[in-house]
Parts: structure tokens; sequence; C-alpha cells
């Protein structure tokens, strides 16, 4: 490792940190602060260089470079998705159209990513202070590495032949939120957080943006449908994280590795033994978080 490296690892703990100096001037509205929010139409003057063609004035969603990178070249590149021209929408408030058209960009952001070369690209969502967020306005993240991190490294080398996502939507098990034919919305063994939910597509796949044309739609249908229970169990403000989870750069990636969304509630702060250990301290068991939200009825809450 050469000084000034800007990612270093902590090899005996297979992690990594990005060090991003830029990022403590960041802008923040959800701790009381008023700004001028940098993602609102009109301020688009406020954001970093758009990274796709010009969207015009009646844009719907922008993909622009983050102003306060936790990672530059020659490393990798960051990206912030504008999501949404509302700067008070909430993800548990979209109709499904809507969140098609935003997984419609995330999708295009991940093929965009390896398309340019890199290894690994992360797509990831924070939505309010407790799940990371420094802004209101609805937007998610792209974090696309030169080199995969040594903790997805780590666990690709560790899997073997069987896939435990496609087990899990082979089998009626009790840890399945809802279905769809192409879709298992599941609890998993070892969730980090309380009524963390995954999307997995029903048939082995490695990669969101190497999916058929008409599974953003399918998929939208089924995360709006996790959303309203959700919403339904823990309130429409509830602090979430979504991540798309799909495989790096490699053969061996692509052959082991099942694409899936992730969706985690952070009701639970991460403490002490998070940090010291690694593993997490979670108030519900998978089985009884998925029979919560099973009996959730999205239905009579929006009445
Ligand atoms: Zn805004
Ligand atoms: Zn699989």
């Amino acid at each position: 490792m050469t000084d000034g490296a800007r990612i270093r690892a902590d090899a005996p703990r297979e992690t990594e940190s990005l060090y991003g100096p830029s990022r403590s001037r960041r802008p923040s509205d959800l701790h009381g602060d008023r700004i001028v929010c940098p993602f609102c139409p009109g301020n688009e003057h406020l954001t970093g260089a758009l990274l796709t063609a010009d969207p015009g004035p009646d844009w719907q969603s922008r993909v622009i470079a983050n102003l306060y990178p936790a990672v530059v070249e020659p490393d990798g590149r960051h990206e912030v998705i504008v999501e949404l021209r509302a700067h008070t929408a909430r993800w548990t408030g979209l109709d499904a159209r809507t969140i098609e058209g935003i997984l419609r960009v995330y999708r295009a952001r991940e093929a965009a990513g390896y398309a340019d070369g890199y290894a690994f690209v992360a797509v990831f969502k924070n939505s309010g202070a407790a799940a990371g967020a420094s802004l209101r306005h609805p937007h998610a993240q792209v974090v696309a590495l030169r080199r995969p991190p040594l903790s997805v490294v780590t666990r690709l080398e560790r899997l073997t032949g069987t896939c435990g996502s496609c087990a899990i939507v082979a089998a009626a098990d009790e840890r399945i939120v809802a279905q769809t034919p192409g879709f298992t919305a599941y609890v998993p063994d070892g969730s980090r957080t309380a009524f963390e939910v995954r999307i997995a597509p029903a048939v082995h796949a490695p990669r969101f943006s190497q999916s058929a044309d008409d599974a953003p739609a399918e998929l939208a249908a089924i995360l709006h449908d996790v959303l309203e229970r959700l919403r339904a169990t823990l309130g429409e403000d509830a602090p979430f994280n979504i991540i798309v989870q799909s495989a790096p750069h490699g053969s061996r990636a692509q052959a082991l590795v099942h694409w899936e969304i992730e969706l985690v509630p952070r009701l639970e702060n991460f403490g002490g033994f998070e940090l010291g250990t690694g593993g997490f301290l979670v108030s519900r068991l998978p089985e009884d978080a998925a029979a919560v939200l099973r009996a959730a009825c999205p239905a009579a809450a929006r009445a």
C-alpha cells in the first residue's frame, strides 16, 4: 500500500475503508440545518456534472457526479442519482410505476459502470439520517471501483457450487414474504436488522443490469408490495437502505452470484457489538418477521 492511498484495507478483518476527506463538508438538511437543496428543480447549478445526456428542464431524474466523493479516479467514480423532482417524496408513498422508473435508472447506471470498465459497481440508497443520508431529497448513490472491495473478493472465494438464494426461492420457506412469477421476497437467515427483506429473481442470474427488459416492472411491483407491508408495520418514516447486490467482474462471480435487492430497515442502530465482532444484535427472528410482514395488509393500511 502506497502512502496517500485513498483505499486501505484492514487485512485481518477483510474490510476496506474508502477515505474521502471532502465528505465532512457535505451539506445536510436532516439535522435541523436550513440549506438550499441542491437536488431540487431550479438548483441544478449547485450539483456536480451531469453524467448522462442532458434530460432538459423537465427532468424526472438526474445522474450527477458526487461533489463530495468517497472515491475518485484512478480508484473509482462516485455518482448521485436524484431519483425524483419532489423534495419531500417518500419511497413508502410511491406507486409501482414510479418505483419502476427509478429502478431503470439504477439498472442503467450499473450497466454503465461495467461498460466503462469498472470491476465492481455498488448501487445503494440511504433514506433517513439513521440510514446514512445527509439530504432528505430522494436520491441514491453509485460507487464504481477499479478493484472489487476486499470483503466482496473474500465472499466470492468462499462461495461453493450451490447457491443459497436459489435454495430459498425453490422452497416454500417460512421466511418468504411475497412472491411473483419472477421474484421472491424473503427475510434472510442472518438478517442484519429486524425486518430486513431481500428480493431475488426466481431464476439464477448474476447481475441486475443483465436482467430482461421487463424485469424492472415486475421487481417494482413486488418491491412496492414489500414497502407497503413495511410501512404498515414500521410507519412511513422508518429509515432504510436499499442495496443492489450484483456480481462483480469475472467469470467465477458471474457463475456463482445470484443478484438481489436488499431492503434493510434501520430502526436498530449498529453499536459496539456490531463494530467489535462484525455480527448483529437483532430483535426479530427471520421467520417471525416474515410472518408479521405476510400478515400486514397494505390495502387496509392505505384505506
Ligand atoms: Zn430538494
Ligand atoms: Zn442462485
